[in-house]
């Protein structure tokens, strides 16, 4: 007989969105009911039948301790271990990852460093006038996206938290609220755009700058900057100042500009401009799931959000140096632990290569896209559908994950609790 679980969380992407209803036939999910298309998509890809063998070594079928061993042995003749990933894992896999990485020295790096890295660097020079989507979607008046597509990356953040939702201050929804988007391109998102603001490509950190100067009613010389009329940028600045509560979103299209770090900090100092005259906030779309959950693990834990080097028994943090790409890049690493190698794909083709040359040990999901071909392979259960968990939104607020159904296999933290006990004895 069918049955029906609600409320149930996402982690495909950073909206976290936690109101899917699930319909379980027989223990198994048969349904997951959203309107969202990246959720189907993920969902069709790993509600599979979990395989008969979820421990293999170099592609041959193990038994789980031999597969536990033989990682450990990987780690154990290491000279300088990565564990990398974790954003499409759950607290207490993070947890389980940074212990592991504390007891045997390694570096540990998140998705992090190849996405948001950079805005993370910026908010830790000139501070984050911060919110969450419960803010936007009660206070804001004026939604502006920057460098950001969320119609394809999170295609319910403007329904659930931005745009569409009546709140409130904003009871009229959409009617009570003007959107505007930055972008090099007009993207599916800039068509949805009360005001579609094309930029020439890797100028971001020069517009950003004008508003600056333009909010603070300081004369400007030029025509235009950007390809955008100065006019254009005056008329937004006003716009800017006279909204009654306003939000930057961000995306990777300014964290991964020509500038890095320096066009997050324009936005971010903008953004602190702002508020001598209204209420304004900034905030990053993060991509992953968990991807703010693995930052805020491995601050807790470290005192450092990514890229952090634990091999003198203390941590170190370095974005470039003890990033994941830049030591495989480097050759400076001889062994990786992937917790989720669905992220690789990002990396420099030349890091992925270097994975082939080094032992590898992959945590994937049911289903993963496998980008890497590991020395030793583990299927795991999926937080948020076999295994509770947390996952924090893009806004940092923790959503508690359910167990929706029963899963033989283990999880994230059991696999590497069990590798760092085999590694101790
Ligand atoms: S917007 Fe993101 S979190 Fe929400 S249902 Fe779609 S993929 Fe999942």
């Amino acid at each position: 007989m069918a049955e029906e679980v609600c409320d149930i969380a996402c982690t495909v992407c950073g909206c976290v969105c936690d109101d899917l209803r699930a319909t379980l036939v027989a223990g198994r999910v048969t349904a997951m009911h959203s309107n969202c298309s990246l959720q189907q998509a993920w969902f069709a890809r790993h509600n599979i039948a979990p395989p008969a063998d979820h421990a293999l070594i170099r592609g041959k079928p193990a038994k789980f301790d031999d597969a536990v061993n033989a990682a450990a042995r990987i780690l154990r003749e290491a000279k300088n271990p990565l564990i990398y990933g974790l954003s499409r894992s759950s607290t207490p896999g993070q947890r389980a990852a940074v212990r592991l990485a504390d007891t045997i020295g390694a570096v540990i790096d998140t998705t992090a460093s190849t996405c948001h890295g950079n805005s993370i660097m910026a908010l830790q020079t000139v501070g984050e006038s911060t919110c969450s989507l419960g803010e936007v979607r009660n206070r804001c008046d004026l939604v502006i996206y920057w460098g950001a597509n969320p119609a394809v990356s999170h295609p319910r953040h403007m329904e659930r938290y931005s745009l569409e939702p009546k709140g409130q201050f904003v009871p009229e929804g959409r009617a009570g609220r003007k959107l505007i988007v930055f972008d090099i391109a007009e993207t599916p998102t800039a068509r949805l755009a009360d005001d579609f603001v094309r930029i020439r490509p890797s100028s971001d950190f020069e517009v950003l700058w004008a508003l600056r100067a333009l909010v603070a009613g300081k004369p400007l010389d030029v025509a235009e900057v950007g390809d955008v009329p100065l006019d254009k940028l005056r008329q937004l600045a006003d716009q800017m100042k006279a909204c009654r509560s306003g939000v930057f979103f961000f995306g990777r299209g300014l964290s991964l500009g020509r500038n890095g770090h320096a066009g997050v900090e324009a936005l971010l100092r903008l953004t602190t401009d702002l508020n001598a005259h209204t209420r304004f906030y900034a905030r990053r779309m993060r991509i992953y799931g968990d991807v703010a959950g693995a930052d805020s693990v491995l601050t807790w834990q470290t005192g450092y959000p990514f890229s952090v080097n634990l091999a003198r028994g203390y941590p170190r943090y370095n974005p470039g140096e003890y990033s994941a790409e830049a030591l495989l890049l480097r050759g400076e690493v001889d062994a990786c632990l992937m917790v989720g190698s669905d992220g690789l794909h990002v990396l420099d083709p030349k890091a992925r290569e270097r994975l082939h040359e080094i032992p590898t040990i992959a945590l994937d999901y049911p289903g993963a896209e496998r980008i890497a071909d590991a020395d030793v392979q583990f299927t795991t259960a999926i937080y948020g559908l076999h295994r509770a968990g947390t996952a924090y939104r893009m806004d940092e607020v923790p959503i508690p994950l359910r167990a929706v159904v029963p899963s033989p296999l283990p999880s994230d933290d059991e696999v590497l609790d069990a590798i760092l006990h085999a590694w101790r004895v």
